[in-house]
């Protein structure tokens, strides 16, 4: 990564929620751009160019997932949206519309930190086209150009199907991954409802390459959204 300051955006229309990113941003080496409004905050994507935006779902003049929505017509900036809870639905919505990943108010610093690093690697591989055949996490090696997978060293038998749902979850290794877009990369679009699938799918690749597949450390389930491969 180059020397540049990476830039992020905040389109939040609560101060204190503004005030504390700002903080923790610009504590953290990045530059802070903001905006108070949907329309505010396209046109700041537009003519600041940020690496990365921090987008909030609930905003005065327009919906968070119409903005989502927007964005993507013309934008692949990584996008983080921030949901009160109980807004399940519309988190979902705005993932299965092009935004890379969430945070739930109230949530700490570590946790913003976490997910921009996540948003912003995954922009820097998919800007320079740069595919890695080798994916370590827990015990557990997987070397796609061999389709092999490993546990302590040992090779584990995946069938087809569970092969494709690891490979799909190291593909947005860090990021949440909906089961909408899971089941249609997987299974094709017409399965799009069957979340009982990957239910049973997880729960054997859990068993297979989890230590504890009852408190699983990888691989993860964010409830009502989706599921997150969790390498560190
Ligand atoms: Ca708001």
């Amino acid at each position: 990564m180059s020397d540049k300051e990476l830039l992020i955006l905040v389109i939040e229309d609560e101060q204190p929620i503004r005030r504390f990113l700002k903080m923790a941003l610009t504590d953290h080496g990045y530059g802070y751009r903001e905006a108070e409004s949907g329309k505010d905050g396209l046109r700041k994507v537009a003519s600041e160019r940020p690496d990365l935006v921090i987008l909030d779902l609930g905003l005065p003049d327009m919906d968070g997932l119409d903005v989502t929505r927007q964005l993507r017509e013309w934008s692949s900036v990584p996008v983080i949206v921030l949901s009160a809870r109980g807004q399940e639905k519309d988190k979902v919505e705005a993932l299965d519309a092009g935004a890379d990943d969430y945070l739930t108010k109230p949530f700490g610093v570590p946790e913003l930190l976490a997910r921009i690093r996540v948003g912003l690697r995954h922009a820097a591989r998919a800007a320079t086209g740069q595919v890695e055949s080798d994916f370590s996490f827990g015990g557990v090696r997987v070397d796609m150009a061999k389709r092999q997978v490993l546990r302590d060293g040992v090779e584990v038998h995946l069938t087809r199907i569970e092969y494709k749902l690891l490979v799909t979850l190291i593909k947005y290794a860090g990021k949440v991954v909906t089961q909408n877009q899971l089941l249609k990369e997987i299974w094709g679009q017409e399965y799009s409802e069957e979340s009982n699938y990957l239910r049973v799918y997880m729960a054997h690749l859990r068993r297979k390459l989890e230590v504890d597949s009852a408190h699983p450390r990888h691989l993860i389930t964010e409830a009502g959204v989706g599921y997150r491969l969790k390498a560190e």
